[in-house]
């Protein structure tokens, strides 16, 4: 059974290949870069759900084969959940992670250590040709700190430091994040719904 991982990222399809090994599931992980002519799909909706499905679902449509999309973003406590499904755009520009963490220190900058609470979030989606859908989610709790630290991950990565630990995630190991982030945690929750849908 051949599915698609709606990501160019080279290391999401790793992670999500090694997790489908280890459950033992026969599923045949083929990135996006298989399918060079794919559109890209604008993040329009309003949750980290809302925008995996509209990924999930223009990858399933135009392949013609299952497909998983996965959105994540970083909620402040002190900003009321934001930089959210903006996180990746915060600043103004897509994915300019340097610019959106300085943008995020600077609106912190007066927020006390004990109210300095964020979590990242991630939502996974699978989409079948058949119009089968489900989501799943995972999240990490943790706080921000006020100098980055550690040049491993990306995005706010060296601001988050995750509840019962005292390094930031950007100065975890890939394997030591994935065992705890939120993206590991939607990708393994998406195993028993996989496994439901497609063996
Ligand atoms: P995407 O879901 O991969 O597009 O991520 C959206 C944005 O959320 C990224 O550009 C980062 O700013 C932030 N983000 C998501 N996951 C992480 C993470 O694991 N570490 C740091 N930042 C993240």
């Amino acid at each position: 059974m051949r599915v698609v991982l709606a990501t160019q990222n080279a290391h999401k399809l790793v992670e999500m290949r090694r997790i489908l090994d280890e459950a033992g599931l026969e599923i045949e992980l083929v990135g996006t870069d298989q399918f060079p002519d794919l559109a890209d799909v604008a993040e329009t909706g309003s949750t980290f759900a809302a925008n995996a499905l509209l990924k999930a679902r223009s990858v399933c449509a135009e392949t013609g084969l299952p497909a998983i999309a996965d959105d994540s973003g970083l909620g402040v406590d002190a900003l009321n959940g934001m930089p959210g499904i903006f996180s990746a755009r915060w600043s103004g520009s897509h994915g300019n992670d340097l610019a959106n963490l300085n943008l995020l220190l600077g609106q912190l900058s007066d927020v006390p250590d004990a109210r300095r609470g964020a979590a990242f979030h991630c939502a996974a989606a699978v989409v079948l040709p058949d119009g089968t859908e489900r989501v799943v989610e995972g999240t990490v709790d943790g706080t921000l700190i006020r100098e980055p630290r550690g040049s491993n991950g990306f995005g706010y990565d060296p601001i988050f430091v995750p509840v019962g630990v005292s390094r930031t995630t950007g100065e975890m190991s890939a394997d030591e994040k994935d065992a705890i982030s939120h993206r590991g945690r939607a990708m393994r929750a998406l195993v028993p719904v996989l496994r439901d849908l497609l063996t």
